[in-house]
Formats: structure tokens, C-alpha cells, sequence
């Protein structure tokens, strides 16, 4: 930034803290370090636009192809690798290295989060479509071990080694009260395989797992296994439970499973595992979100209009923060649960916070429950609900945030960009507050300098 730019960067920052009327409350995106303002504008921009999103998502999926030639591998081309980092990439994802990750975790508890959750970016996506997964760099490197990646000759398989390592570096970044998410299919073919047939994964993956658990439960990091594609749940399910019964026994829940609300399957399963939590006593740790694998999974397990997943989102998330879903809380007690609501939908969120500050302030039983966002998305919801926060410290609001080299991040990337597409209300919404904060500032400063 020249000299004359960052002048003007902090004359919005100044004026980004002033009110433009005495009595009326700062917006919620006041709280918008200038720098952040600007980027989100100009990928929100992009993102609301059609005619500007329609070639990034083509050019987004073209590079997240594996084994691209120079020009198209982003790990390889500066030129294409320094536009997206300053752009999409530093939008949505905290780094490339240690260092940058954590100056963003530190930029983002100094914004007035509760803290951060972070995740390493390795994953799998399996397309419905076209019945082929994709992760990438992960085959390269089981295949420099084996001639076979899914049936390896060596006991050894050096994806799990390798997303073992990624995801122990994360702990590392976090500190006292954080979550660390960990996307399971990062570890490569012989674990996917093992989760699409419904089966636990392969003795060093459950090593690795339970190392990562007691490094957790040492750092008071609790982790939050996040769902994926369709094709693998069944077995992630499995192996998630497990781990709950064996860390979740202090009285909260180390471990929290994703459970997507879009799934016409979901409130059956949720049933069966707090039957399991109560039966075996142990606290079941639940994220909810609405689900991210719309464009790749089987349609018909998705329900069947957007209005039918707000209600079984908001049905799961009000049941369970009055103790009362399905059988339990009236024909049979509640289980420990510990919620955590993950969503951009203000309405959802908002809505749960009343309800979960009604109860506690009435003394009827309610469960924990935190909020997050993701990272470069829907601050003004984010800042919205850290304006309410009250004496007692709630609602504890989170963003969370990837990290990984850019060719390891493209598909996570990728999602948020389909995201924006497809939440067009939002997207607009979320550009109309970024220029609204925009033009208030510019405003501010031309009174602050005149005055
Ligand atoms: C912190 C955080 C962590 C997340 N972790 C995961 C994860 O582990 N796994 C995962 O899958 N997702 C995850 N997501 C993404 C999440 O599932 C949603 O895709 C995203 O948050 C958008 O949903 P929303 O609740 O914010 O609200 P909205 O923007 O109101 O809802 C959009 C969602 O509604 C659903 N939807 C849209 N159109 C239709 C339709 N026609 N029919 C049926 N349903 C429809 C889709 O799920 C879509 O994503 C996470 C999100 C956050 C904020």
C-alpha cells in the first residue's frame, strides 16, 4: 500500500468508528477492519453480479481439476496463484503457512469473535453425477507408495500420514476455547473407501484420530467433524460415534458430527443417536447446518423445496433448545446434547439466541449452543449477533476459517462461490450492507476531515 493509500485507509477506519446521528447504533459491519471492507466488497461484487460470477465459477472449476498443465495449476502460476490469493483466496481462507494463519485466527478474535474454527483444507468430493471422487493431490501421493491407492501393499499409507500431520499443525495454531474442524476424506482413497461401504476406516486413521482427540482435550480445543458428500456419511457416522462415546464423558462434548438438515433422512438419525447418548451417557456433540453438497449429491435425498429445509433446520434447532425432539422430552428424558448452530440465515439464528436467552433467563432447561459463521461470509450476520451480546457472554459467535496451500483449498472455494450463486437474496443483501457500511464511511470521513 503506498503512503497516500493507507492515509486514506485510516481516515475510513477513523471514520468507520464514528456515528453519522449521536443517538443511532453503529451498523453491525462498523466493526469491519477497512482493509476487509474493501476485498468483501469487491468479491461481493463479483458474487452478486451474474455476468461476473458466471466465467470466475467456470474459471474456479476449470483450475480445481486435478493435474493441471503449468498455466492452469495454481500452485504453479504466480500470476493466476497472486490474483486469487488476493482476491477469493484471503476473502475465504486464513493461509498458506503457520504464519499467515495466524495472524488472520489473531485479526479475527481482535473483530470481538469468541474465537476461531479452523480447518485444513485436504478433502474429497464425490460427484453423484458423474460417480467419481476428487481430491486433490491426494491419489499422487498414495500412488507413490502403492501401485494401487484403494488396495495399498504396505500397511503404512502416507495420505493419512500426511493429513494427520496437516491437521496436528492446526491444533497447533488454536488456543484455550477454539474448535478445530477436521474434513475426514482429506485423508485419502483407502479411508473413503472404507466410509462409502459404512465401515470404520483402517487402524492407522483411528491412531491418528485418537491422537488428534488427546491433543484437543489438552488444549481445551473441542472438535467438530464436518459432514460431506452423501457417499461417505454412513461411515463417518460410525467412526464419529464412536469417538463420542469415548472423549464425551466429562459433562460436555469434545466431539460434536455435522448433521444436515437437508437431508430427509436427518431427524431419524439424530434420533438414533441421542437414543445412543442417553442410553450409553455419554454427551452428544451436534453441529447443525443446512448442508453444502446440493450440486453433487443424490437430489432425491435432499428435501424437496429450500422452505422444507428451513423447517427441519429450524424445527431440529428450536426442538433441541427446548429439550424436546422426536420422543425425547416427553416420552423419555432428554440426553446431554451440545448444540452448535452453524448458518448464515439471520432469521435461523437470531430466532435461536431469543429462544435459548428466554429459557435461561425463565430457568426452563435449554442446552449449550454457539454460532458461526464462515469466514468472508455474511458478517453483518456475525456482527448482528455479537451485538447482542449480553453480561453473560452470549450468544458465543465463532467464524471459521480454512487453511491450506491454494491448489488444496480451489474446492472448498469452489462451494462458497456455488453458495453465493444460489443464495441470490443473500448475496444481494450482504453486497446492498457492504456498500451501504461503504458509503457511510466515505461520508464520516469527508465530515470528520471538514470538521
Ligand atoms: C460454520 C459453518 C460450517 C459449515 N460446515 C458444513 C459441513 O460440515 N457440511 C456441510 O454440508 N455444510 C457445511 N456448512 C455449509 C452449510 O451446510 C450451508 O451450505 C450454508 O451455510 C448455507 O446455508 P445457511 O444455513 O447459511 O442458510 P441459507 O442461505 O438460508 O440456506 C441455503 C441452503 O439451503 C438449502 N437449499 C437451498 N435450496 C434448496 C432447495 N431448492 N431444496 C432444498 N434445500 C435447499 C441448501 O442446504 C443451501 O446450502 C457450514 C456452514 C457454516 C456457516
Amino acid at each position: 500500500m503506498s503512503s497516500k493509500q493507507q492515509r486514506f485507509s485510516s481516515t475510513l477506519q477513523i471514520a468507520a468508528k464514528s456515528r453519522t446521528h449521536t443517538a443511532a447504533p453503529l451498523p453491525p459491519l462498523s466493526a469491519l477492519p477497512t482493509k476487509v471492507l474493501l476485498r468483501s466488497l469487491l468479491v461481493s461484487t463479483i458474487s452478486s453480479k451474474p455476468l461476473l460470477l458466471g466465467p470466475s465459477l467456470w474459471l474456479m472449476s476449470i483450475l480445481s481439476k486435478p493435474n493441471r498443465g503449468w498455466l492452469t495449476n495454481v500452485d504453479r502460476n504466480p500470476i493466476l496463484h497472486g490474483i486469487l490469493k488476493k482476491t477469493f483466496y484471503e476473502q475465504f481462507c486464513a493461509g498458506e503457512t503457520d504464519a499467515e494463519t495466524r495472524a488472520t485466527i489473531r485479526e479475527l478474535k481482535d473483530m470481538g469473535f469468541r474465537g476461531v474454527i479452523m480447518t485444513y483444507a485436504k478433502e474429497t468430493v464425490f460427484d453423484h453425477h458423474t460417480n467419481t471422487q476428487q481430491g486433490l493431490g491426494i491419489a499422487a501421493l498414495d500412488a507413490k507408495n502403492n501401485d494401487d491407492p484403494l488396495h495399498p501393499r504396505v500397511a503404512h499409507c502416507a495420505n493419512i500420514e500426511a493429513w494427520q500431520k496437516g491437521t496436528l499443525e492446526t491444533i497447533k495454531q488454536l488456543s484455550d476455547g477454539d474448535y478445530l474442524a477436521m474434513k475426514l476424506t482429506g485423508a485419502g482413497p483407502i479411508v473413503t473407501e472404507a466410509f462409502s461401504k459404512g465401515e470404520l476406516p483402517p487402524t492407522q486413521m483411528l491412531d491418528a484420530l485418537d491422537e488428534i482427540c488427546r491433543r484437543c482435550k489438552e488444549r481445551n480445543v473441542r472438535i467438530l467433524v464436518d459432514a460431506e458428500s452423501h457417499h461417505f456419511l454412513l461411515g463417518m457416522r460410525r467412526t464419529t460415534l464412536d469417538l463420542m462415546r469415548k472423549y464425551n464423558h466429562d459433562g460436555y462434548a469434545l466431539i460434536y458430527f455435522t448433521y444436515q438438515a437437508y437431508l430427509k433422512s436427518t431427524p431419524a438419525t439424530l434420533e438414533r443417536h441421542m437414543a445412543a447418548a442417553q442410553q450409553e451417557g455419554f454427551t452428544l456433540g451436534l453441529k447443525l447446518v443446512r448442508g453444502a453438497y446440493i450440486a453433487s449429491d443424490e437430489r432425491s435425498l435432499i428435501h424437496d423445496t429450500k422452505q422444507d429445509t428451513d423447517d427441519a433446520y429450524n424445527g431440529i434447532a428450536q426442538g433441541v433448545l427446548k429439550q424436546s425432539f422426536g420422543k425425547f422430552g416427553t416420552e423419555t428424558t432428554f440426553p446431554s446434547v451440545n448444540l452448535f448452530l452453524a448458518s448464515h440465515n439471520k432469521a435461523s439464528v437470531v430466532d435461536a439466541h431469543q429462544l435459548h436467552k428466554q429459557r435461561t433467563a425463565a430457568g426452563l432447561p435449554t442446552v449449550p449452543v454457539g454460532f458461526a459463521q464462515l469466514h468472508g461470509m455474511s458478517d453483518e450476520v456475525s456482527f448482528s449477533l455479537l451485538q447482542l451480546k449480553g453480561v453473560d457472554g452470549t450468544p458465543e459467535v465463532y467464524k471459521c476459517s480454512t487453511w491450506g496451500t491454494m491448489g488444496e483449498c480451489l474446492a472448498y472455494l469452489l462451494r462458497r462461490a456455488i453458495e453465493n450463486r444460489d443464495a441470490v437474496m443473500r448475496t444481494t443483501d450482504e453486497y446492498n450492507a457492504l456498500k451501504a457500511e461503504f458509503g457511510r464511511r466515505i461520508r464520516a470521513a469527508f465530515s470528520f476531515s471538514s470538521s
